[in-house]
């Protein structure tokens, strides 16, 4: 059930109720500003993640910066994107399941639509799928450029995958994706260097043995937060797929040489409980913050530290002379700023201090 929002235009950030989804403007602003500039130079074009925001509103922020589109792990992304107005729309994962891509068919007549691909059976259902819808949809092949999840070996298996999208009258070869997800987080830039080295080189081989057969990639896709500079200086990739860069998160912030944004993304909270001493109870457990990559972080204060989730509270631990009061409300940094927005119906947008915009987090939720 959609919940009514934690706050109203005008507020001040400490009157918003709790646990709310806080997004900073000016740090958000700033960091889809300094993706545009890191890539203008690059001439490769931004296809942002909205599996990291879930929101046409935040979509068109980045397109109005030149993103060329949006990419989404599921139909149920695609769908709120595509009725909320998104033009182009690419599925950077696999869809599997008639129901699901009878949906993916009936948005193509609304928007540009593509998805991914790994298996021949996989290519005859959505050929299939488009057939009934009448339309045609555009299929990438996905290549296992490293980080062994989805994806065809790269090589003479991923060409003999499109030259069978190539061959359906109900589908056009996109391209390639490749995307190596495991190098984001490697700590240290060498590591991700030579992770995005070997994909890159892959990618590049993999093109070449396409375009000797004729068909050429309109999209090369990959990229994340982690890396996306290395793919973007490859002459491989046209399109990066960098999602978090909008938010960021306290796992992105502790790699060597961090990506360059700003932490936007807070879980505001309240101080609920002080009863032991050196110790301060929040009321942002794990139901809403993820802790999948670590715990939270306290903005702004360092001696308090997140040293414990439950399911409804935050313990934090409290050093000398730095305890919160009862009723305080502090920002959290979400170790994973993914599964943290999925937790929310709202976004309350802040600048200096007061609230400015309230904006759904339109495609949150367990649908596929
Ligand atoms: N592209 C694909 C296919 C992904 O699965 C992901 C994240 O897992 C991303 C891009 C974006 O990654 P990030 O949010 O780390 O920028
Ligand atoms: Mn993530």
């Amino acid at each position: 059930m959609l919940q009514p929002p934690p706050a109203e235009p005008g507020m001040r950030e400490e009157e918003v109720d709790t646990p709310a989804l806080l997004l900073d403007l000016d740090a958000f602003e700033a960091n889809l500003d300094a993706m545009a500039a890191l890539l203008a130079p690059t001439g490769v074009k931004l296809r942002a993640h909205a599996k990291t925001h879930k929101s046409p509103v935040i979509a068109r922020l980045q397109m109005a910066r030149g993103a060329v589109g949006q990419c989404v792990q599921k139909v149920a992304e695609a769908e709120a994107l595509a009725w909320g107005g998104i033009p182009d729309i690419l599925v950077s994962n696999q869809v599997v399941g008639s129901s699901k891509l009878a949906r993916l068919a009936a948005l193509a007549s609304i928007a540009e639509v593509a998805v991914c691909a790994d298996d021949a059976a996989q290519v005859g259902e959505i050929a299939a799928a488009a057939e009934a819808a009448g339309v045609r949809i555009r299929v990438l092949v996905e290549i296992d450029c490293g980080a062994a999840r989805c994806g065809v070996a790269p090589g003479p298996e991923a060409v003999a995958l499109a030259e069978r999208i190539a061959a359906s009258p109900h589908l056009r070869f996109g391209g390639l994706q490749s995307y190596h997800g495991s190098a984001q987080h490697k700590r240290s830039p060498g590591e991700r260097e030579a992770a995005i080295g070997h994909a890159a080189e892959v990618t590049r081989r993999t093109v070449e043995q396409l375009r000797q057969r004729g068909l050429a990639c309109e999209i090369v896709g990959g990229g994340g937060t982690g890396t996306f500079a290395l793919e973007a200086a490859s002459g491989v990739y046209t399109e990066i797929q960098a999602g978090s860069y909008a938010f960021m998160d306290a796992d992105y912030a502790r790699n060597d040489v961090p990506p360059p944004f700003r932490q936007s993304l807070f879980v505001l909270a309240t101080v609920m409980s002080r009863s032991l001493p050196g110790v301060a109870v929040v009321d942002a457990g794990h139901k809403a913050v993820a802790i999948d990559s670590g715990l939270p972080l306290v903005q702004g204060r360092p001696g308090l530290r997140y040293a414990g989730a439950s399911d409804e509270h935050g313990k934090l631990l409290v050093e000398d002379g730095a305890a919160p009061v009862l009723g305080e409300k502090l920002r959290l940094v979400p170790g994973h700023c993914d599964p943290t927005v999925d937790r929310y119906d709202w976004y309350v947008g802040v600048r200096r201090g007061r609230v400015e915009c309230l904006w759904p987090v339109a495609a949150r939720g367990g649908m596929h």
